[in-house]
């Protein structure tokens, strides 16, 4: 039996060990966690699979991990674990003030029904020339982070309370470490490369607003979901304040009322931040590390900044076959993927 630890219990953590967990044979698998839902920094995302640019990965590799985790969320969709797990269907427009070089984006044909936005539609939005429609998924953070902790504890997984200070501590208790601990990673493994964008959302009442409205650079977005409508945003860089921003709140309600005028009738506000792990391209790889005649090895899988949730399926899938390959070869297992 391989004994695997992945640290980290947010989404990318718990999407690993889940991955792990169902494909790798003769396997046990603990997630340790300095914090689990809903206290961690995907418990605040809205949840929209629309991919978030990583300038230092190729675009097929971006492209590729989208298309997985679409396809993996659509299938839950179309199941009857939908409502559980927090996934839905979801329609609308990102708009730009002046149309972009590149107006078909590479992940065009993999979201459902991509078009250009008709001039009515436009009309809806006096300031933005250009606007692409499309229908996407969104997860409901919260659930879905229930559901893949349950999936985990079902198929035998336990999930630990505890802060790891060196990945050494783990060595002869675990075959292989899954590092997955998001911002976490600048001190666990000393990554300079890794700098929190800090975000602030909104999340209200206004279930009258039933298609998501984006601005082009992601800055002011409108997403309903499951629990509310998400109002966004910030994206403020080396910021690490968790903290609430009243000014921050003040002008997020004003540049969304501007989009959809409605929302100055929306209840039940309630105001939520969190820092993103951002990274120039997502650290996905395997390393055996060494120290004293002994041997740890790893898999990283971290770094997924503004886009964690768009791509977290095919990075866990990638994850899952790194760690079949640290394990075949002492133990002959395999991952099947
Ligand atoms: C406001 C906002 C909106 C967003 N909206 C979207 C969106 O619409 N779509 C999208 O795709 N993405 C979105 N994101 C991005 C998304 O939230 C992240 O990419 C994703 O949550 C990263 O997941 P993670 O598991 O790597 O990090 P986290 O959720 O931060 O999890 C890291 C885990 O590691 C643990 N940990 C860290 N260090 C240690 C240690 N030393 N020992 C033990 N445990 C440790 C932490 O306790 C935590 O449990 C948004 C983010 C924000 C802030």
């Amino acid at each position: 039996m391989a004994r695997v630890a992945v640290v980290g219990g947010g989404l990318v953590g718990l999407s690993t060990a889940v991955c792990i967990s169902e494909s790798v044979p003769q396997c046990s698998v603990t997630v340790l966690s300095e914090k689990f839902t809903p206290e961690t920094t995907s418990d605040v995302a809205a949840g929209m699979l629309i991919p978030h640019p990583y300038p230092d990965m190729p675009i097929e590799q971006q492209k590729r991990w989208f298309q997985e985790t679409f396809n993996y969320l659509l299938a839950i969709c179309n199941s009857v674990e939908a409502a559980d797990a927090g996934i839905q269907l979801l329609s609308g427009w990102q708009i730009f003030r002046t149309a972009p070089e590149q107006k078909v984006p590479f992940w065009a044909d993999t979201v459902l029904g991509f078009r250009v936005m008709s001039e009515a539609e436009l009309r809806r939005f006096p300031d933005y020339r250009f606007g692409q429609a499309f229908t996407t998924l969104k997860c409901d953070s919260r659930r879905y982070l229930r559901w893949l902790e349950s999936r985990l504890k079902r198929d035998g997984g336990q999930l630990q309370a505890r802060k790891i200070e060196d990945l050494w501590e783990l060595c002869g208790q675990y075959d292989v470490i899954v590092n997955c601990s998001g911002l976490g990673a600048r001190v666990l493994v000393g990554d300079l490369k890794l700098y929190p964008v800090r975000g602030q959302v909104l999340k209200v009442q206004a279930p009258w607003v039933m298609h998501f409205v984006r601005v082009d650079d992601g800055s002011t977005y409108i997403y309903p979901g499951m629990s509310g409508v998400t109002l966004g945003g910030t994206r403020q860089k080396n910021d690490w304040r968790l903290s609430v921003d009243a000014s921050d709140t003040k002008d997020i309600l004003s540049r969304c009322c501007a989009l959809e005028p409605s929302l100055q009738r929306a209840c039940e506000m309630s105001e939520w931040v969190g820092l993103r792990p951002c990274r120039s391209a997502i650290r996905m790889e395997k390393e055996v590390l060494q120290r004293g005649g002994y041997q740890l090895p790893v898999v990283h899988n971290y770094g997924h900044g503004g886009g964690g949730f768009s791509v977290h399926q095919g990075c866990a899938q990638e994850a899952t076959r790194l760690v079949g390959e640290l394990i075949a070869p002492t133990r002959g297992f395999f991952a099947k993927l």
